[in-house]
């Protein structure tokens, strides 16, 4: 499949792939349409999706399957009145509707906005009238519609809600104002490709950013956005069509379209999808073992965890491939995950705005703690504060030059906020807010966002480095490093710290000193935590980010 997009497919080397990497950009183009249904004619029985979940259900679907299903969810809501343009915010966990509504309604024009299970009802009432959101399909979960039918008297736009059960419970009756998707879905008429679909200008998607450093913002995306994720799944996931990845994240979070569907389905691999509801390590590696997971992806607190477990209770022997992005990997955390599966996890840097714009691929060696190399679909720049380029081994800001155009796959801007879209990207550059230093080879080593870097007695310091240099600690699971004010220094270093469970009764002065020793050899003394808190959890998005706003508003009191 994706041969019709790109010129030439399969390079050896970086220079063949920075010279040949041509897409094809069809006009008119619709994912679902262009890829998911030219899968369905040309392998019908391959397996699209194979969707399980923590209550014991499983669902094998093939291409054929799945667009038949998806045209019978387009009928449908075609039938609820949804068309071209309109809003409609997904709030369904990881349950099988959600990949039908992303196709269904990529089919018939109209624009998701998949969200987190996790909102109050004044964020969905933030969300529908930000968005004038027209339509909102939910999974039946209490809380869930509790604070739809709250958010309802404030949201004028809203104009039909659909509530979907669990497979196992289909007919549990749905709250009063919902439609019940499983009584209604095989009742409307036969689907009838609208003549205009889209344009590849159009909003295909937006999504909310994970709100690591503040209010999450909403991101824009067009139709082309999708084609921008063959890079994700065929090169950095190194997909093909005998693989089976499984990517975790909520779909609330835009790692979801990253791992769970696009590139995947260019490369016409399964998604592998496990429904659960709360992360154990224990739970993920029992399904990767169970189902034969070949290809992986999570972002690295996920990784902290699973190297906390015992390998030799799991046979992970279809396991090859391992990537991950979100957050930085810290060196110490490859390392063992290295020593305990022989894989090399390849990093890869992006956001929300973008797809994968930095990252390791299968033809370039990784370094750990490195996010890897400009994806070349990008013109990558580290820049100086007054604008100018870094040279190698100077920290500087990862921008995207769009000189040459808008490349496929940044976002269009923030929705409905000028002001914002203005403010990260204008002279025909794209500030992403994360700092980076580039090395003699070419590769890109994470700092720290622009907002968490600490100004300490006149270093800057940022806190990748001295959270790494902790994590090669065997008492330190996680850790996330903030500056606290001081008089005298003006910040001074803080390590708010997650201890292995056979640490924890030690948690104490004579383990302070010993961190903060351990610090002061393996790295540059000044950076070393003066301050060291011990704690349970650290405070993290649903995306399982560490929210360092949060520990510094806390010392702020
Ligand atoms: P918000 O913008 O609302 O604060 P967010 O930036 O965390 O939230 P996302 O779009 O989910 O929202 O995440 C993108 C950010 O994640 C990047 O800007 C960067 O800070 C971080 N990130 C992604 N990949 C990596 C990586 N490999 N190493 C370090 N940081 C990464
Ligand atoms: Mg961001």
């Amino acid at each position: 499949m994706i041969e019709r997009f790109l010129k030439q497919t399969h390079f050896t080397s970086e220079e063949d792939y920075r010279e040949h990497l041509h897409f094809i950009v069809p006009e008119n183009f619709n994912f679902a349409y262009d890829v998911m249904d030219e899968w369905a004619k040309t392998a019908p029985d391959k397996v699209a999706l194979l969707w399980t979940s923590e209550r014991g259900e499983e669902v094998k679907t093939t291409f054929l399957q799945f667009k038949e299903e998806t045209d019978r969810t387009a009928a449908y809501f075609l039938s609820l009145g949804i068309g071209r343009g309109d809003k409609v915010m997904l709030i369904l966990k990881r349950h099988y509707q959600w990949w039908l509504s992303m196709m269904a309604l990529c089919k018939i024009g109209a624009v998701a906005i998949p969200a987190t299970h996790m909102l109050t009802a004044n964020d969905i009432v933030y969300r529908n009238q930000r968005a004038s959101v027209k339509a909102i399909i939910c999974a039946n979960d209490e809380y869930i519609t509790t604070q739809i039918t709250k958010a309802m008297a404030d949201s004028p736009t809203v104009e039909v809600r659909v509530a979907v059960n669990s497979l196992a419970q289909k007919d549990r009756e749905v709250p009063e104002g919902f439609h019940d998707w499983y009584a209604e879905w095989d009742k409307a008429p036969a689907f009838v490709r609208p003549e205009i679909v889209n344009t590849n200008d159009d909003t295909m998607l937006m999504y909310f950013t994970s709100g690591t450093s503040g209010e999450p913002k909403m991101v824009a995306h067009d139709y082309l956005y999708a084609l921008g994720h063959l890079i994700t799944g065929v090169y950095w996931h190194n997909l093909d069509e005998h693989s089976i990845h499984l990517t975790v994240a909520d779909t609330g979070w835009g790692k979801a379209v990253w791992g769970k569907l696009y590139g995947q389905w260019f490369a016409g691999a399964t998604v592998f999808v496990f429904d659960h509801e709360k992360f154990t390590a224990e739970k993920i590696m029992r399904v990767m073992e169970k189902y034969h997971v070949t290809s992986f992806c999570a972002p690295p607190t996920i990784y902290r965890f699973m190297i906390q477990e015992d390998f030799k209770k799991y046979d992970l022997g279809a396991l090859r491939y391992c990537t991950t992005a979100g957050e930085a990997l810290e060196p110490a955390v490859f390392q063992r995950f290295y020593q305990l599966t022989g894989i090399k996890m390849m990093e890869g840097f992006g956001q929300t705005e973008t797809c994968m714009t930095l990252g390791t691929f299968p033809w370039i060696e990784p370094k750990p703690g490195s996010m890897g190399k400009p994806n070349p679909q990008y013109d990558v720049k580290l820049l100086r504060p007054d604008g100018s380029e870094c040279e190698d081994g100077e920290k500087g800001e990862i921008c995207i030059d769009t000189s040459k155009g808008k490349p496929l796959g940044l976002f269009r801007g923030y929705y409905r906020d000028p002001e914002l879209t203005e403010k990260a990207w204008h002279d025909n550059l794209y500030y992403t807010g994360d700092l980076a230093w580039r090395d003699e080879d070419g590769y890109y080593w994470f700092v720290g966002r622009a907002d968490d870097v600490i100004k300490s007695s006149g270093y800057r310091i940022g806190p990748f480095e001295v959270e790494s240099a902790m994590m090669t600690h065997p008492a330190v699971v996680e850790c996330a490093v903030t500056g606290v004010p001081d008089e005298v220094r003006g910040m001074v270093v803080k390590a708010t710290v997650v201890l292995a469970n056979e640490w924890k009764e030690k948690a104490g002065e004579a383990l302070i000193k010993e961190l903060q020793n351990h610090v002061k050899r393996v790295t540059a003394p000044y950076k070393y935590p003066r301050v060291i808190e011990f704690v349970d959890e650290l405070p993290k998005t649903i995306s399982g980010k560490i929210r360092r706003v949060e520990i510094r508003e806390r010392d702020k009191k």
